[in-house]
């Protein structure tokens, strides 16, 4: 990949670190098994149980609370999936792994109202939680938006749904390493995680338990891996990227100032530009790395080939999986017009973002918006 490329799309997936490169590859010099007992299993074993403490120590948990898997997606399919769930509720803004899990649960899954900023409608869920279920009930909340940053209330949520009696589900994926994450605080009987998202490698996940969370019911059944929660043979060198990729996510935390710098001058040359922007989310608390904004009249998926032709990788609105971008159910939930969220952009930063990436970027939206309004008035 060309060094001239600027990369603003950390919330898709983020640039791996040169940590958990160099722990990958140290780690796939390993042969062993890590179930085998002989000294290479045994070396195995030792890579997998380092990274597992790193990776409880982003969350400030005990490593034997983490179960690793393939991602956030089959992270957070298992704990969705548990049959125990008599009744389910997950706002309206989740991750397609958390909604189509919860959906499956047919007339049990409730999905909650959010405000005009994809924040949960906290009175929505107390009126569920009061609702008699004969039964263990789940909520499903995300910590982050990974389309516009909005963080949840979380430790109000948890609050309710322990004094309701019922078990917390927090898919931490884009707030992992970007904001304090402390389960000794907060009661999160379950909260999931993903490597490709704080500088680790793609495929590797994990789920943490929480005091109050335990799994019954593993995805995956065969072998006894991952306390018999999670079969088959470990993704040893992607765990260790993972931890690799924790332990440096987990000492910047500190470091969103220098981050909220960025995205905010990013935000002000472009409401300087076109001050007809609108940026979605700012009334609330967002990560500091994430704008998301739209302007009427451009379309996205034009946007998005424009940017990448000035060398600039950036998301509409949310990253599809196929690779077509279709309207994201975050901007409707939120109450965003059609023509509005067809036009929505995501720019998200991170480790390796410096000022020039946000120079670069203002500098192709002057050109950019300007031929994508000329084209617009055409057509
Ligand atoms: N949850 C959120 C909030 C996400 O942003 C993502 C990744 N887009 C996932 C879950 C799924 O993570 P993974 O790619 O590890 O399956």
């Amino acid at each position: 990949m060309s060094l001239a490329r600027t990369y603003l799309d950390f919330n898709a997936t983020s640039p791996l670190r040169p940590q958990a490169r160099a722990a990958v590859i140290s780690a796939l010099e390993c042969a062993g098994n890590p179930s085998s007992v002989h000294l290479e299993g045994r070396w195995a074993r030792h890579i997998l149980e380092d990274a597992r403490q790193a990776v409880s120590a982003l969350v400030n948990a005990e490593p034997k609370q983490v179960i690793f898997t393939s991602g956030a997606t089959e992270a957070n399919t298992t704990v969705l999936g548990q049959a125990r769930w008599v009744a389910v509720a997950a706002a309206g803004v989740e991750h397609p792994s958390v909604l189509e899990a919860a959906r499956r649960h047919g007339s049990t899954f409730s999905q909650l109202p959010v405000d005009g900023d994809g924040r949960v409608c906290v009175d929505a869920l107390k009126a569920w939680l009061a609702a008699p279920v004969d039964g263990d009930r789940l909520v499903s909340l995300q910590w982050a938006n990974n389309e516009t940053g909005v963080l949840q209330p979380v430790a109000e949520v948890a609050e309710l749904v322990a004094e309701a009696g019922g078990t917390l589900h927090v898919d931490g994926v884009q707030a992992a390493g970007r904001v304090r994450i402390d389960l000794n605080e907060c009661p999160i009987s379950f909260l999931t995680l993903s490597s490709h998202k704080i500088g680790g490698p793609q495929g590797v996940g994990a789920i943490v338990q929480g005091p109050s969370g335990q799994l019954e019911q593993p995805l995956l059944i065969g072998g006894g891996q991952e306390h018999r929660l999670r079969a088959g043979t470990e993704n040893v060198a992607g765990v260790a990227g993972f931890g690799a990729a924790a332990t440096a996510a987990l000492s910047e935390v500190s470091s969103s100032p220098r981050v909220r710098g960025l995205r905010d001058e990013l935000e002000s040359g472009l409401s300087a530009m076109t001050p007809e922007t609108v940026f979605f989310g700012t009334r609330s608390e967002r990560l500091a790395n994430t704008s998301s904004f739209g302007l009427s009249g451009l379309r996205a998926e034009t946007m998005v080939i424009a940017f990448d032709l000035a060398g600039i990788a950036l998301s509409a609105g949310s990253a599809c999986s196929s690779g077509t971008v279709g309207r994201s159910h975050v901007l409707e939930a939120m109450g965003v017009g059609k023509a509005l969220a067809g036009s929505a952009l995501r720019v998200s930063l991170g480790w390796s973002s410096k000022k020039h990436d946000v120079a670069r970027f203002l500098e192709a939206w002057a050109k950019v918006t300007q031929r994508g309004r000329a084209t617009a008035e055409i057509a």
